[in-house]
């Protein structure tokens, strides 16, 4: 196994005091006129590499918001959080074009490792032969996990470090490419934005319009007015049925649905799903419901369109919580719908936050490593602080969070409820 269990401490603190022990992280940088070309160049190198091999010139750079991306191909977070910088980096390449670029700094542990994570990169990237410069860059930057963007903006001059924003990653995934250029402004309005929809948010203005104040149901009228929601826990179901995903999820989300009502029903059956059609054709759209129990919108209904720009929605199948005043809870139901079950209910940070304390104490029992019928390596137990942050699992494929048996060679990751164990270690045996 290449990883020792102390690597999948993702701190790279290691790296930084290495560089500062030895002093060479310290080498003043090359005489130069410009402050980019002297944190990413060095005294034999004023160009970095771009997808296809060839040299880019730093220099190129100038003007430009630059993303510093630290980044390893072993480390699943990192795997998971590069796909999306990748979809992110193309569709602003398309907008904004010449106006931003990334540069990565690879973390991996050799050279192959750096080759193959690059043949990626729609970007640039620093040789993985040049490592202090990777180690320079890491102190100044105060690097500390990964993935880590950092964003430069143009014309911040000497200053560049103080400047500079740490959190891209977060950024990123909070609001997309719409975080173009990161200036404080820009992110101040986002935020203001986010606000105002938050604080107009109610269940009838994001479930009614003119023509109708009610949603389908199948029992009695086939009607049900959207006022007499108001004050329930609702879970919007973005799904659809030529989706192969949707139709792995909602046959598990129906029994977890009547469990929820079944053991809140003192409560004055304060839960309800609403079902909000992807489909392409009515009668998929019908026979698609008929599977379900709960409510839905009309097919083809105008609200569908709108409420998939107001969350956001990238994927389905997806389920959007909202609490009893119509404010959303959570768009992630689905990964904790996979990950608690009913339990999950009613979403909240603080129930997310019981039932992860929970999850933490059970882990304690579990074998720290594991062999999974499904996979030829060993498994090793990962928390989200040793390495377990969001996947996909190998097994169910549905989402995961934090506690994981992780193949610390090729990434292969589980939950831990999905690991179905080898009793004997004939591992070759097994499909
Ligand atoms: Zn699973
Ligand atoms: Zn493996």
């Amino acid at each position: 196994m290449r990883m020792g269990a102390e690597v999948q401490e993702v701190s790279l603190n290691a790296a930084t005091a290495a560089g500062q022990e030895n002093g060479s992280g310290d080498s003043p940088p090359a005489p130069t006129s410009s402050r980019l070309a002297s944190l990413l160049g060095s005294k034999d190198r004023d160009y970095l590499l771009s997808l296809d091999g060839t040299q880019v010139k730093i220099s190129d750079l100038e003007g430009k918001v630059v993303a510093l991306y630290f980044s390893a191909n072993w480390y699943p977070p990192c795997r998971n959080f590069n796909q999306f910088l990748i979809g992110a980096y193309e569709q602003l390449k398309r907008t904004n074009g010449s106006n931003f670029e990334i540069v990565f700094i690879s973390c991996d542990e050799d050279s192959n490792a750096f080759d193959g994570y690059r043949a990626m990169m729609p970007w640039l990237s620093i040789p993985f032969s040049d490592l202090e410069t990777k180690k320079s860059l890491t102190r100044k930057f105060e690097i500390e996990g990964i993935p880590c963007l950092v964003i430069l903006q143009p014309g911040s001059g000497k200053d560049i470090e103080g400047m500079a924003l740490r959190n891209g990653v977060e950024l990123l995934y909070r609001f997309g490419m719409n975080a173009f250029p990161f200036t404080k402004q820009r992110l101040e309005q986002l935020e203001r934005e986010e606000k105002e929809k938050h604080d107009s948010q109610t269940l009838v203005n994001l479930l009614t319009n003119h023509n109708r104040d009610y949603v389908l149901s199948h029992h009695g009228a086939r009607q049900v007015s959207v006022a007499s929601l108001v004050g329930k826990t609702i879970g919007l179901y973005f799904s659809a049925q030529w989706c192969l995903p949707c139709e792995k999820f909602t046959p598990k989300l129906v029994p977890i649905y009547h469990k929820i009502k079944s053991n809140h029903h003192h409560e004055n059956d304060n839960f309800e799903i609403v079902f909000v059609s992807n489909d392409r054709d009515e009668p998929s759209f019908a026979s698609y419901y008929a599977q379900m129990p709960w409510l839905a919108l009309p097919f083809g209904d105008s609200n569908i369109k709108t409420l998939a720009k107001h969350f956001d929605v990238q994927g389905i199948p997806c389920l959007v919580i909202l609490g009893p005043d119509g404010k959303t809870i959570t768009t992630n139901g689905r990964s904790l719908i996979n990950l608690y079950q009913e339990n999950a209910f009613p979403f909240t940070d603080s129930k997310v936050e019981f039932l992860e304390k929970q999850m933490d104490e059970e882990a304690k029992n579990l074998p720290r490593t594991k062999l999974h019928g499904g996979h030829r390596h060993e498994l090793t137990l990962v928390s989200q602080e040793t390495g377990g942050g969001p996947f996909i699992c190998c097994n169910c494929e549905e989402q995961g969070l934090g506690w994981a048996y992780q193949c610390l060679d090729c990434g292969y990751e589980l939950h831990p409820k999905c690991v179905r164990v080898v009793e004997d270690h004939a591992v070759g045996s097994v499909g």
